[in-house]
């Protein structure tokens, strides 16, 4: 059962998925629906299906909202070592170069229109690998830019700025470490260029190196059309990235047991 819900409290969203929990890429058992120059070796392209499909369960009554909504993932494996690869080794040259294949991957999607949320996240303990996700949900447009207003306001909160790039820490954190580096020019992913790659790959390779930590990494945009990079300390995967929890054991399931274990 792979689903997603909205808490009516919190009005956070929760992927709940049965999958394994671990190095994705080492259990792999499909083959690559594609891959990408990188440097002397391939990115090799896997499209995922167990996390990202329709709810199979209803909900009953107005109370609780889970979505349809399927969307797209798929992982793109870059070390094909397990273990081998840490963020804060990779030169700027492999993080631009990272960047640009996520874009073009993204501009190449785009057509199927999955939806403006959109997160591709390093995976930190095993193979060297982006999960790319894009989803409808959350559904968190309002219709001004928030990433425009987060750059804006960054204020005290501010680490780094120049004519094209702000770094910021975010105003809610969800990690310890949890900043973001976005463009000043409201871009999306799709509509990104080599300039602007660049220059985010540059302060990306600074921070990692300041930060002395490996952290998660993501390039995304959340439903708004403008992109950013977000590292994050801990390991932490895109569906966090976009502001959801992800659990692997379904809340009904769990009941069941307990509700058994209580007789
Ligand atoms: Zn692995
Ligand atoms: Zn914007």
């Amino acid at each position: 059962m792979n689903e997603f819900r909205l808490d009516p409290e919190t009005l956070s969203f929760s992927l709940i998925s049965r999958s394994k929990e671990g190095c994705r890429a080492c259990l792999l058992d499909i083959k690559e629906s594609s891959s990408v120059p990188f440097g002397n070796s391939l990115i090799k392209i896997y499209e995922m299906k167990d996390y990202v499909q329709p709810s199979k369960y209803e909900l009953s009554g107005d109370f609780f909202k889970k979505s349809e909504a399927d969307g797209y993932e798929e992982l793109l494996v870059f070390s094909r070592e397990h273990g081998k690869t840490r963020l804060k080794d990779m030169d700027k040259e492999a993080l631009e170069n990272i960047f640009s294949v996520i874009a073009d991957r993204v501009k190449q999607l785009e057509k199927y229109g999955f939806g403006g949320n959109i997160a591709a996240s390093s995976y930190l303990k095993g193979h060297g690998y982006f999960d790319m996700v894009m989803l409808d949900i959350p559904w968190n447009s309002t219709g001004a830019c928030k990433e425009c207003g987060y750059i804006k306001n960054s204020g005290n909160r501010e680490i780094y700025s120049d004519d094209h790039i702000c770094a910021y820490a975010s105003f809610a954190p969800a990690h310890e470490v949890d900043i973001c580096i976005a463009p000043k020019a409201h871009v999306s992913m799709a509509g990104s260029d080599p300039v602007v790659l660049f220059g985010l790959a540059d302060i990306t390779k600074k921070l990692i190196g300041v930060l002395g930590e490996d952290a998660t990494l993501s390039l995304m945009e959340a439903g708004d059309g403008h992109m950013k990079i977000k590292i994050c300390s801990g390991a932490s995967g895109p569906f966090e990235s976009l502001g959801m929890h992800h659990v692997h054991t379904d809340p009904e399931e769990i009941s069941k047991e307990l509700r058994k274990k209580l007789k």
